[in-house]
């Protein structure tokens, strides 16, 4: 159950030091099954709809929730009051009590945020994760990995697609590959900027601080323990360069607010 959870983390809201301090509870095999996919099944809209359902019931069941009433439980519902839909989106949350810093959405809009995120970030840097994830599924980054995973699970069982019982999109026993697979799977250095951007802009249009998402990546560079330096050298841009990102866009905001005022 640890193991599902550590790992699911990498690939929503994934950083240098969540990717590498999850690394090692991959298995080899895993990434190498995902390579070799061959056999490409296609998922219509309606069987992706129900996949991304059956996956994140899943995950719901295998990770406990912060009960209600609970003072972190209040905070979160504050938090997401008021984003039942994003964008033409149905979204749903779920606070799970568990001590990573992550969160992760799937593509039927189901987000979900850890505890550990919630408690060494601020409202809005909260916030700013979660139009981060939001922009993940309304760029299609969410449902691009789910048909990749889809493809290797539906090919490692001779029946394929649609074997699932009782109108599953995937049998129990094939949801597990599924979601190891998935969970394997990491987003393109292009889908997390194109994230960052829409969670950007997210945060502009309800309001929110946007300044907040550049504390979110700087407290993620903080964690992995980054410097500024060397993360721009990296092919993927590491929390400390996506910090930086997000603060020169927070300011050009800054003065296009100030000239619009004029
Ligand atoms: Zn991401």
């Amino acid at each position: 159950m640890k193991k599902i959870l550590l790992v699911v983390c990498i690939l929503s809201f994934a950083v240098g030091a969540q990717a590498d301090f999850g690394r090692k509870f991959l298995k080899k095999d895993n990434v190498t099954a995902a390579q070799n996919a061959v056999k490409a099944a296609t998922l219509s809209d309606e069987d992706m709809a129900k996949l991304s359902r059956e996956a994140v019931a899943s995950m719901d069941e295998q990770n406990p929730v912060v009960p209600d009433g609970d003072l972190l439980a209040k905070r979160f519902d504050d938090i997401v009051k008021g984003l039942e839909s994003e964008d033409g989106l149905a979204l749903n949350f779920k606070l799970y009590n568990v001590s990573d810093v992550n969160a992760f959405a799937t593509p039927d809009g189901s987000i979900r945020v850890m505890a550990g995120l919630m408690i060494i970030m601020t409202d809005d840097e909260v916030r700013s994760v979660i139009g981060h994830e939001i922009g993940h599924v309304k760029l299609q980054h969410a449902k691009k990995q789910y048909q990749k995973a889809y493809s290797v699970a539906a090919g490692k069982d001779a029946a394929g697609a649609n074997s699932g019982s009782a109108g599953k999109v995937l049998a129990d026993s094939q949801l597990g590959a599924f979601l190891e697979d998935v969970m394997n799977a990491k987003f393109s250095r292009n889908d997390e900027s194109a994230s960052d951007e829409y969670g950007f802009n997210f945060m502009v249009k309800h309001g929110f601080d946007y300044h907040a998402m550049e504390g979110a990546f700087s407290k993620l560079a903080e964690l992995s323990g980054e410097s500024g330096k060397k993360s721009l050298k990296a092919t993927h841009p590491g929390a400390a360069e996506r910090a930086r990102i997000a603060k020169e866009r927070a300011n050009a905001q800054d003065k296009k607010m100030k000239q619009a005022r004029r």
